[in-house]
């Protein structure tokens, strides 16, 4: 039996002048994510049909599953509307999905079609007592195992079973892009897995040191970048030669300032490169005290180098609620690969907690940082093949 993928969309179809921008947005993204595949979409301000092969249907329900600003994904059968049609095809449906596991059942009727001669109680009525003869489920409307939509519109009825819970969020993209400082720890690709739900489309930048970070230490944020790509298709990476900048950081600036220092370089690159990007944001995984430069004071004195507003999806998250996090969104086990950052190597004894500014630009008087800045922003290598073949085995 021919079915059907219902979209349902949720909350942007809330933001009424915005709806049609939006639902553009989504089919766009829809239409990439599906790209592999034979597909008709159709689409209103409500919601999107899409029609593929039944054998395909589980991938592809699948493949949505991760589609952000999809509240609901229905697999549904259409059938003309009229009544005894309906009727039989309920029947046929039972059949098809395997409902023998469940005990209760209620029928939920939308009649969008005001011309349909039966109001949706009475219809619920009828073809409740025709399941109620046919099968052996019984009534419960309050908390029913199975509930099966009948949708009647002018164009046709839809009938479908429980629906499956879409991912929200508003369509990736429909923010603009953010640049997110991905390092290979667990904290950030949650991050960027947060953005992408609020709609900020992703270009990640990544700080490496060879030869004290390795080649591993990049593929392990490659593949990162590679996962919470799976919920955009337009990831891209830069990666920052950080090296010589650093080490002077480490030649010029006292211990416990250090971190301090080369954080507020991380910023005043990242600003630099999300101009030439075309970025708007700033995204990092920082969480308020989780380590020495975030505390609330350090913030505001590494924050001191950029305008750009700096967002932090993570910023009041416990460990492990981000922890939980990011086994969902399957990046944990990646994260926790141990292979070394930039920000662990030579990591000093005691940081400073709460760094003072003028300090700060006291240290940063003893070196020639901006033309070092000037080299890292020449010697940018962007990455936009995410494909695990370039980077996988070498982990
Ligand atoms: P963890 O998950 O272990 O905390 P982390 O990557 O969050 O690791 P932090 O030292 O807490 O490490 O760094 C705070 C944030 O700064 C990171 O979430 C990331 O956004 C950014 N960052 C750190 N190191 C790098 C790097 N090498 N390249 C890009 N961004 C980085
Ligand atoms: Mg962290």
């Amino acid at each position: 039996m021919k079915k059907i993928i219902l979209i349902r969309y949720g909350e942007l179809s809330t933001k009424k002048g915005n709806r049609n921008f939006f639902v553009k947005l989504l089919a766009k993204n829809i239409k990439n994510v599906l790209k592999d595949y034979e597909v008709v979409i159709k689409k209103d301000l409500y919601r999107m049909y899409i029609d593929v092969d039944n054998k395909y249907i589980d991938e592809v329900t699948n493949k949505l599953s991760k589609v952000f600003g999809i509240q609901g994904i229905v697999k549904c059968y259409k059938v003309n509307t009229n009544t005894e049609d309906i009727k039989n095809k309920v029947l046929d449906v039972l059949k098809e999905e395997n409902v023998m596991n469940f005990k209760t059942f209620k029928v939920n009727t939308k009649r969008a079609d005001k011309n349909f001669e039966i109001k949706s109680m009475d219809f619920n009525n009828l073809i409740g007592s025709l399941i109620l003869k046919n099968t052996d489920l019984k009534v419960d409307v309050h908390n029913p195992e199975l509930q099966i939509n009948i949708e009647i519109r002018t164009e046709g009825t839809f009938i479908s079973l429980n629906e499956i819970k879409g991912i929200g969020g508003y369509p990736v993209g429909v923010q603009g892009k953010g640049l997110l400082m991905l390092s290979g720890g667990i904290d950030s690709p949650v991050a960027g897995y947060l953005s992408l739900k609020r709609g900020i489309d992703l270009e990640c930048l990544y700080f490496e040191s060879p030869p004290h970070t390795s080649i591993m230490a990049k593929n392990k944020v490659l593949s990162l970048a590679n996962i919470i790509n799976e919920y955009s298709g337009n990831v891209k990476v830069n990666v920052i030669p950080f090296t010589k900048l650093q080490e002077e950081i480490y030649k010029n600036v006292p211990d416990s300032y250090i971190i301090t220092i080369m954080r507020r370089m991380m910023y005043r690159i990242a600003e630099r490169l999300l101009k030439i990007r075309n970025c708007k944001v700033i995204i990092n995984g920082e969480s308020i005290g989780q380590v020495a430069s975030q505390t609330l004071d350090s913030m505001i004195v590494i924050n001191n180098v950029t305008n750009i507003p700096v967002i932090r999806p993570v910023a009041c998250m416990d460990k492990l609620e981000i922890i939980e996090l990011s086994k969902k969104i399957n990046t944990y086990e990646t994260s926790i690969l141990p292979f070394e950052d930039c920000c662990t190597i030579f990591l000093p004894k005691h940081p400073v907690i709460n760094p003072v500014l003028s300090k700060c630009l006291e240290y940063e008087k003893t070196f020639d940082y901006e033309s070092l800045i000037d080299e890292c922003i020449d010697n940018v290598e962007l990455i936009t093949d995410l494909n695990p073949k370039n980077f996988d085995d070498l982990l």
